[in-house]
């Protein structure tokens, strides 16, 4: 069985990408490709982690964000187990054809969504001490530092040298993208020690499939709006679902993101036409789509993303705050239609650059080659 390497840096917009800091990047894609892919809709961690690993759109695999609203009990709440993925991934495939599969994260709760049929899982956040001295390593780092995403590439290293399974999927934490600009010290250093990682990973066996690629990109955010906060003030009747948010509140202090799902009320209803208005013409809104719209548009299931879509402005996010609005200065995140360029560098792939323009194809493309 041919050996498969999936990276995927979180939130890595290829504005962090450079022959300065990242060469083994560069060095890869000389001897395959490098180029600018699409993630899916909404540009956030789990959708796109789902989307890579089962080589399907939303509308397939059922995973609309990291966070759920359940319209019969009203109740939102985490995805944080594996019965919310619909479709197989590469581990189920590949395991029932007795390959051996790994998954590593900085993450724990990445384990928890898509750790089904994955013989060797590590995380930064819940590390297995046993493991951590097999790969002979130090315990790691804590999940919001520069040192986590070097700590499990190295273990990603180790493991291949020691044990080289044949599905490999690592990934790494979005903390420094939401945190620092692609030009600051610490992003620099923070990529360059990523770069480090890779190169040794590949020079392991440079005949290895490997592919590195992003969940979704990240951009800086100039104001945070509560629409829920607005929606109220209104008395419409309207949840505000944000797909994007998560336990983690150090990568978004607001939970802020560019996306929502809005479920109106039954005392809603009515009013759709006023509210719908209402919310296009605020400013900061990029568009409202009908559920039916952004299933066929985004490719989305139409029963899990509320009656409507709504996108911020490239420059805006949604957010929970105290009051309406907030200007900032500090804030970088996602999950808006801005955030879905991600860069791709793959090297022994199946198929020539053309036919990745999706980060979805990279594992579509090798299902499809071992049905055939
Ligand atoms: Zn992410």
């Amino acid at each position: 069985m041919d050996k498969l390497l999936i990276i995927v840096i979180d939130g890595c917009s290829s504005d962090y990408i450079s022959k300065e800091n990242t060469p083994n990047f560069y060095r890869i894609a000389k001897s395959g490709f490098c180029k600018c892919a699409k993630s899916s809709i909404p540009s956030v961690t789990n959708v796109n982690h789902a989307t890579i690993l089962s080589g399907k759109f939303p509308y397939e695999h059922g995973i609309v964000g990291n966070y759920y609203y359940n319209k019969e009990t009203g109740k939102q709440d985490f995805i944080e187990n594996s019965g919310f993925i619909k479709t197989d991934t590469i581990f189920d495939v590949l395991h029932r054809k007795g390959a051996k599969t790994a998954l590593l994260a900085v993450n724990a709760n990445i384990m928890e969504v898509f750790g089904r049929n994955v013989d060797f899982s590590i995380s930064v956040q819940k590390p297995n001490e046993i493991l951590v001295r097999f790969l002979d390593m130090e315990m790691p780092p804590k999940v919001g530092t520069l040192k986590a995403s070097g700590w499990i590439l190295e273990a990603c290293h180790n493991l291949i040298k020691k044990n080289n399974p044949d599905v490999v999927y690592c990934t790494t934490s979005d903390y420094m993208m939401h945190n620092f600009a692609p030009n600051t010290n610490e992003a620099i250093t923070h990529m360059q020690e990523i770069d480090k990682w890779i190169g040794k990973i590949y020079d392991l066996d440079p005949k290895r499939e490997i592919y590195i690629t992003a969940d979704h990109g990240m951009n800086k955010k100039s104001k945070i709006v509560n629409l829920q906060a607005i929606m109220d003030r209104m008395k419409y009747e309207v949840v505000c679902h944000p797909p994007i948010k998560d336990r983690y509140i150090e990568n978004h202090v607001y939970q802020e993101g560019g996306v929502l799902y809005l479920y109106f009320k039954e005392a809603a209803k009515d009013k759709k036409d006023e509210i719908i208005k209402f919310i296009e013409e605020y400013p900061c809104v990029e568009s409202v789509c009908t559920k039916e719209e952004a299933a066929k548009k985004y490719n989305l299931p139409m029963d899990k993303i509320g009656d409507y879509v709504v996108f911020a402005g490239e420059d805006y996010a949604f957010g929970e705050l105290d009051g309406e609005e907030l200007e900032t200065d500090c804030i970088r995140t996602h999950g808006s239609l801005y955030e879905r360029a991600i860069p791709l560098i793959a090297v022994n792939a199946r198929e020539e650059a053309a036919k990745y323009r999706y980060s979805r194809d990279i594992v579509r493309i090798i299902l499809e080659k071992i049905e055939s």
